[in-house]
């Protein structure tokens, strides 16, 4: 078991085991919100303390929700809209960094994916985590 926190202490995520991978990901949401990202299914993740949530409302359908201290606003966690969707993301950000050494830091291009392209484009430098720079 391995837990994280916001930095004020107000929220705190517990997961079973560190993810296979942690995403960072270049869309516009993600870039913003700071989180990189570890993939949980649902009903693995514990989520303690109060949360508030932001959905985007510039995009036709959005989603997801981005769950964020209310404190000290940092970036918790996103979920899908859809209660069915198994997976969620987790902010490992939140997690020491001894918890995570060694696990491979992958650069989607999610903006690619999001057709957002028009817009600042943010290059990605594919490094592991701890060793790797965001240009
Ligand atoms: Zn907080
Ligand atoms: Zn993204």
């Amino acid at each position: 078991m391995i837990e994280g926190r916001c930095i004020c202490g107000g929220v705190t995520v517990e997961l079973p085991r560190a993810p296979e991978y942690l995403n960072a990901c270049n869309c516009r949401l993600c870039q913003r919100s700071g989180g990189i990202w570890g993939y949980f299914p649902r009903d693995e993740v514990t989520i303690r303390g109060e949360t508030r949530r932001f959905v985007r409302s510039d995009l036709d359908e959005a989603y997801l929700a981005n769950l964020f201290c209310p404190t000290c606003g940092n970036a918790a966690a996103w979920i899908a809209l859809d209660s069915e969707y198994p997976r969620m993301g987790v902010n490992m950000r939140l997690f020491e960094p001894d918890a995570l050494r060694g696990i491979e830091t992958r650069f989607p291009d999610g903006l690619g994916w999001a057709k957002e392209a028009e817009g600042p484009a943010f290059v990605h430098e594919p490094a592991p985590y701890g060793g790797g720079r965001i240009l």
